[in-house]
């Protein structure tokens, strides 16, 4: 048997390689910021005010709708009837929403908990008993609008989801099957045990809202005119000996969110005009006026740019990326991968032709041309780049909103980092692939 490889073979390398020593000292840097990034911006709305903010400094135009989702603009040389290059990434993430009556009194286990929902694709036994974090909007009874977010400095407190302890869950939990140990209903967050002195009825409970009252001035109903999103209360931290991993909530797809900001803000004349789209609502199937269906969002815009302009027209000659997360090898369970197209932490930004699941249902299947485009762009620029793919052929699958994109006739591809425990509250990505994220949407807006 040879050893030897022949020239005409594709071999996945890895960004650690073709990095310069130079890029690898700018990618662990950029990682600096992003990390603060992630501790600062654990909601939709926190990465609106983050990228208006951001924008602002770097005087781009920015459009925000419903301070859920936006838009960072800059205008190209070419007429935007030539079509416009834009990356849209989502801002939106799995997390415990409270519910509109959220609070109660277990008077079994004298304790306040709140009720949650949770938001998006979860597994359910990763949000119980680690440090959560409050954070959210609340519209009080006279409209006045409070932002909420505790737990987040060492000073304040946190919240927890309590679980069983192992001596007594062999017929509650351990035998029964992983999705349906723990029930989404359990999934309430212990807020008090102290209880107010007085006669009443539910004396925790009434301290509880007590405290409410006299720290933020809410009255119990107010929770019903509110968006409140339990999250990680735990920092973004290197990972590993050689800190060349990043590990911290909400990556999906924050990851792909701050490297498009970072890039919109360094554009200043491109050839085509350049648009970079925040959207919510990702994680929940992309329906709601803030989510990537709202195409309305994106004619509105056109027509602000040149109102005479044909909208459609302009849309049929646009090219997109849809910069969302792919899901990275993971150890231990390869079994669900094809390794040859799966992404793996390390080797670059995943490019995935399509998306979609068994017999490419529901799939963006982005053309062989427009994957030549991007595979040129990519060389070219010497850019870490790898194929990605959610999974083996019948095991599983997963959307993006670049469907939602194609629909409108633009050529939308799938470009992102690889992430290890995704939707898990504590995500892994690699530091050169942020790096090679931030490039590749830099390069597509720049691209002649
Ligand atoms: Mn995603
Ligand atoms: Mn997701």
């Amino acid at each position: 048997m040879g050893e030897k490889e022949s020239k005409l073979g594709y071999k996945k390398k890895l960004a650690w390689e073709l990095f310069s020593k130079e890029q690898i000292k700018k990618a662990l840097s950029f990682a600096e910021d992003y990390k603060k990034f992630l501790n600062s911006v654990k909601t939709e709305r926190e990465a609106v005010q983050y990228i208006a903010t951001t924008a602002r400094k770097a005087h781009k135009k920015i459009i925000i709708n419903k301070e859920k989702a936006a838009a960072v603009l800059v205008p190209g040389t070419k007429p935007i009837s030539q079509g416009m290059h834009i990356v849209i990434a989502h801002i939106d993430s799995p997390r415990l929403d409270l519910k509109q009556i959220p609070l109660y009194e277990d008077t079994d286990s004298h304790l306040a908990l709140f009720e949650t929902h949770y938001y998006g694709g979860i597994k359910k036994f990763h949000w119980v008993v680690i440090p959560l974090a409050l954070h959210g909007v609340i519209i009080k009874k006279n409209g006045e609008k409070l932002s909420f977010a505790v737990g987040e400095k060492v000073s304040d407190p946190i919240f927890s989801v309590p679980d069983l302890l192992p001596h007594l869950s062999q017929e509650t939990q351990d035998s029964k099957k992983m999705s349906e140990a723990i029930k989404g209903e359990s999934l309430d967050i212990i807020v008090g045990s102290q209880p107010a002195t007085g006669d009443f009825k539910e004396k925790i409970k009434t301290a509880i809202l007590d405290t409410l009252h006299k720290e933020y001035g809410l009255i119990e109903e107010d929770f019903i005119s509110a968006e409140l999103e339990a999250v990680p209360a735990f920092p973004a931290r290197d990972l590993g000996f050689d800190r060349s991993l990043v590990a911290g909530y909400g990556q999906d797809d924050r990851v792909s969110s701050y490297t498009t900001l970072k890039a919109i803000c360094e554009i200043t004349k491109p050839a085509y005009t350049s648009l970079a789209l925040f959207v919510d609502k990702e994680e929940i199937g992309s329906e709601g006026n803030t989510a990537a269906q709202v195409a309305t969002f994106l004619r509105t815009l056109i027509k602000t740019l040149d109102p005479k302009v044909d909208v459609d027209a302009v849309m049929l000659k646009s090219q997109v990326i849809s910069a969302d997360v792919n899901s990275a090898v993971t150890p231990n369970y390869t079994d669900v991968f094809e390794l040859k197209n799966a992404s793996s932490l390390g080797s670059g930004i995943a490019m995935s032709k399509f998306t979609g699941h068994g017999g490419k249902y529901a799939a963006n299947d982005a053309s062989a041309e427009y994957v030549a485009e991007i595979r040129q762009m990519l060389n070219q620029a010497k850019i870490p780049w790898q194929t990605g793919e959610l999974g083996k052929v019948d095991t599983g699958g997963g959307g993006t909103v670049a469907k939602y994109f194609s629909r409108l006739g633009m050529e939308v591809i799938d470009l992102g980092a690889p992430v290890l425990s995704m939707h898990s509250p504590y995500e892994v990505t690699s530091k050169v692939d942020i790096y090679s994220s931030y490039l590749a949407y830099k390069t597509f807006f720049e691209k002649k």
